[in-house]
C-alpha cells in the first residue's frame, strides 16, 4: 500500500507578490522567492513554460547575430555574437572575453 511519508510534501509558503507578467496577485508560492527573481502566476508560468517548449516564438531564446568580425586581442575570427555590436565597439572571442573577465 502507499504510504505518505509527510502529511504536506509542499509545503506553500504564503505572502503578498505580484505577477511579473500580468500583475496578478500571488498569495502563496511552493517555495521562498529569492532575491529580485521574477515571480509567475500559475498562468503565466504555464504560459512560459510553453514557451520553451514550443521555442520558434523565439520570446526566451538566445539570438545570435551572424557577421564576420575580428578579436581586438587575438584577431581570431569570430562570426557570430550574442549581440549586435555598436559601431567602433571593441569585439572579443569567446576565449579573450572569458580571460578579460577573469573567469
Ligand atoms: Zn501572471
Ligand atoms: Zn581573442
Amino acid at each position: 500500500m502507499f504510504r505518505k511519508r509527510d502529511d504536506s510534501p509542499r509545503k506553500m509558503v504564503q505572502g503578498n507578490w505580484k505577477c511579473s507578467k500580468c500583475g496578478t496577485d500571488i498569495t502563496e508560492l511552493p517555495f521562498e522567492p529569492s532575491g529580485d527573481l521574477p515571480l509567475f502566476c500559475s498562468a503565466c508560468h504555464r504560459e512560459r513554460m510553453n514557451e520553451r517548449r514550443g521555442n520558434d516564438r523565439g520570446g526566451f531564446q538566445r539570438q545570435m547575430v551572424q557577421g564576420n568580425w575580428k578579436c581586438a586581442k587575438c584577431g581570431v575570427d569570430i562570426t557570430q555574437l550574442p549581440f549586435q555590436p555598436k559601431e567602433g565597439q571593441e569585439i572579443l572571442c569567446r576565449d579573450c572575453y572569458k580571460a578579460q573577465k577573469g573567469y
